[in-house]
Parts: structure tokens; sequence; C-alpha cells
């Protein structure tokens, strides 16, 4: 079934935006786009170069990436993010880019 997670307390299958795990009760932060850390890290470390994961994530900041993909500091600083993307915590990730929080 789409738009069902895992609880963070429990592991049982919860629908995303339920505010708390009706099971455990355990309180559940609201994936609202759902994108997929994997998915950005290896789009950062592959096509980081040009910005591609920024793309991917939403965020228009790609464009500089675009701009200086000539130069060979979007590929290192693309490479960097996407070993930090892998690296990051679930509940990190989801924090910083699936709760719709402006930070
Ligand atoms: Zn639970």
């Amino acid at each position: 079934m789409t738009g069902m997670v895992f609880c963070r307390g429990c592991g049982k299958e919860i629908h995303m935006m339920a505010p708390s795990c009706p099971s455990c009760g355990a309180l559940q932060f609201p994936i609202l786009n759902g994108k997929s850390k994997l998915v950005a890290g290896i789009l950062a470390i592959f096509l980081g170069t040009f910005g591609i994961h920024r793309f991917y994530l939403g965020q228009w900041s790609g464009i500089f990436y675009l701009l200086f993909c000539w130069t060979f500091m979007p590929g290192i600083i693309g490479f960097i993010e996407g070993v930090v993307f892998l690296c990051s915590s679930d509940y990190v990730w989801n924090v910083k880019y699936n709760s719709g929080l402006p930070f």
C-alpha cells in the first residue's frame, strides 16, 4: 500500500501522515515528499558535478553546480555531499529533506 511507513518505535506499518503510531504511541515525523537518501546519495556521487542531487531534492541551488560544472569543485562537493547523505541517519535525513520545514 502506498503512503505507508514503518513506525520508528515498533516497526509496525502505519500511514506516513500519522502523527503518532496507533500501536505503540511513538511520535512520528511526517514524511511529506519522500525523497530517498539512497537516490540522492548516488546522484550526488555520480552526477554531483551537475547538481542533479540538488534538483532531485527540490533545491534551486543546483544551478550553481551547473554554472561551475566546468571546474572540478562541484564534483568534489557533490561527492562529499553524497557520502554525507548516505551516512546520515534516516531521522536526520527526514528532518532535513522530508519534513517540509524551512531548514
Ligand atoms: Zn509503533
